[in-house]
């Protein structure tokens, strides 16, 4: 992901996405899972995005974690 340009809106919590508990792996939609939504309420991510760190996750053999963002 790159670095957003210019912020739309204020760089600090709109709606508290990111302040909220990351769910454990399987509950992921696949655009969370693949870094284009928010991991908290599925929004698209545009510009601000905050990096909100990894969600950790196993199936049997393969790991599954990932790094999730939020809205900002
Ligand atoms: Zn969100």
């Amino acid at each position: 992901m790159t670095a957003p340009v210019r912020p739309a809106v204020p760089v600090f919590a709109r709606r508290g996405c990111r302040l909220k508990k990351k769910p454990p792996i399987r509950e992921l939609t696949w655009w969370a899972y693949q870094g284009y939504r928010c991991f908290a309420c599925d929004r698209p991510l545009r510009r601000g995005a905050v990096y909100c760190g990894w969600i950790r996750g196993r199936s049997g053999a393969h790991v599954l974690d990932v790094e999730v963002w939020s809205c900002p």
